[in-house]
């Protein structure tokens, strides 16, 4: 069989990874290219396959990264099934329909100042598309073609996140693939550890954060509380998450640290049109949190725990009015990378104001507006104007949603035996380096790093 990677090789996003066995042919994911204007390019570009020979996608998560270009293989021809959790199969039609009007949004902007319009899809293409997507549960092997098999595995990551475990037969030997996808932290609020998986002879690893840690935990509360107290008093923390995933987990720690006397009080504003659809999807498959998260959602708080006051503002008029508010509050809008969404009017509104601490909880792919922020730019492009940035830029890699170095071995070394193909992909160059080495150094396993649109033979 061959595996071809045509996106997120030495970088994050665009994750498309096409398998061709001698009866089938098939991707897993069909993500976004998001950042620099030259990498978001490739959105219009066309496939590096004919849409019409997939027989079927197999989707990781609704992060766009992943899930993003699935409108224009609908589009281009692609009429085969996508399978994913039902979780996923829910969330999906909120992420890509605000992604089809962020495009036509970009494209009117791009019409007026003379530049190219097109746009990678639009909201009747991912109409179309997501009539296309079959639930399957996780951890229930299910047929998908002759000679191939699969296993959603939970991943830890966000709401729906699976590792794909795949049994792919070619005369009469069988070998287990696995693509990782997104591979959360262990131990977190909400969401269940990773799957452990003992077996692979083909193995797809992640590397977001293969260069390094985060900090621990405790210490990450203890950072969110030396930033919160003084930036609270006397402006407002802007946090860029989307309504799914960072966001829930950021609310159970702001309402610990409040439950616990260790910031005062606190009001919170969910700005994001998509918040209540997200939180009623997620309400909607408490089957999949963990035990704590479900004790919580039961009612099971301790009495008379005082709590943070959280504000769902969904139109417009609600948005704007926020800029009223000088002091005492914590915003969180999307989109989690600020290449989108009402995170940017916040941002052109707070980023000159010294008061003001935006606080990045999320990874910040190379040339997104956030990634600038973090790497200390003095003033940014917003809305065609040049903002200054006098606000504070404070970055917590300990609610990342994506596991660290670590914790990367950690999972691999589960593992009963090294895969005897291991490629580290979605990760950076730094990051997936760092990985091969660590990987080298601590197991003796070696870890190839594909080139982009690079096919090899497993
Ligand atoms: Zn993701």
């Amino acid at each position: 069989m061959h595996i071809t990677f045509c996106g997120a090789a030495q970088q994050v996003t665009g994750s498309c990874f096409l398998f061709e066995t001698s009866a089938t042919r098939f991707l897993v994911d069909c993500g976004l290219f998001q950042g620099h204007a030259a990498t978001r390019a490739r959105n219009l570009e066309p496939f590096a396959f004919d849409p019409l020979g997939i027989d079927f996608v197999i989707l990781t998560h609704a992060h766009l990264d992943h899930s993003g270009l699935l409108p224009r293989l609908g589009a281009q021809g692609f009429k085969g099934p996508i399978y994913t959790t039902s979780a996923t199969r829910d969330l999906l039609p909120v992420l890509l329909l605000d992604s089809a009007h962020l495009q036509e949004m970009e494209a009117e902007r791009a019409t007026r100042r003379h530049r190219d319009p097109r746009v990678a899809y639009d909201v009747d293409d991912v109409d179309h598309v997501l009539k296309q997507v079959q639930p399957i549960p996780y951890d229930v092997p299910s047929k998908l073609a002759p000679g191939v098999e699969v296993i959603l595995r939970d991943a830890g990551h966000i709401l729906g996140s699976a590792i794909v475990e795949l049994s792919i037969t070619e005369g009469g030997r069988s070998k287990k693939v696995v693509v990782s996808g997104d591979l959360g932290q262990t131990g977190r609020p909400i969401l269940r550890d990773p799957a452990v998986i003992r077996e692979a002879d083909v193995l797809l690893l992640e590397s977001t954060y293969g260069d390094r840690n985060h900090k621990s935990l405790p210490d990450t509360l203890d950072e969110l509380t030396g930033i919160l107290n003084p930036a609270l008093s006397s402006g407002v923390v802007l946090v860029p998450s989307f309504a799914v995933g960072r966001a829930q987990e950021l609310l159970y720690y702001l309402n610990r640290l409040a439950r616990d006397s260790r910031v005062g009080k606190l009001n919170v504003f969910v700005d994001s049109p998509m918040a209540q659809q997200v939180t009623a999807i997620t309400a909607h498959h408490l089957e999949l949190f963990n035990d704590e998260a479900r004790r919580l959602a039961a009612g099971g708080a301790a009495p008379g725990a005082p709590s943070i006051r959280v504000h769902f503002t969904d139109h417009v008029q609600d948005s704007i009015a926020l800029n009223r508010i000088e002091a005492g509050a914590v915003i969180l809008a999307g989109s989690g990378m600020c290449d989108g969404g009402r995170i940017r009017h916040h941002l052109r509104q707070r980023l000159p104001n010294p008061h003001t601490t935006v606080l990045i909880v999320g990874f910040q792919a190379m040339g997104t507006l956030g990634r600038e922020l973090v790497d200390g730019a003095r003033s940014v492009r917003l809305f065609g104007e040049d903002v200054p940035v006098r606000a504070r830029i404070a970055t917590l890699g300990g609610f990342s949603a994506h596991a660290d170095q670590s914790a990367l071995l950690g999972w691999l070394s589960q593992l009963s035996a090294a895969p005897r193909h291991l490629f580290l992909v979605h990760g950076e160059p730094r990051s997936c380096g760092g990985l091969a080495a660590a990987i080298k150094s601590r197991l003796g396993w070696e870890a190839r790093i594909p080139a982009d649109a690079e096919r090899v033979e497993v």
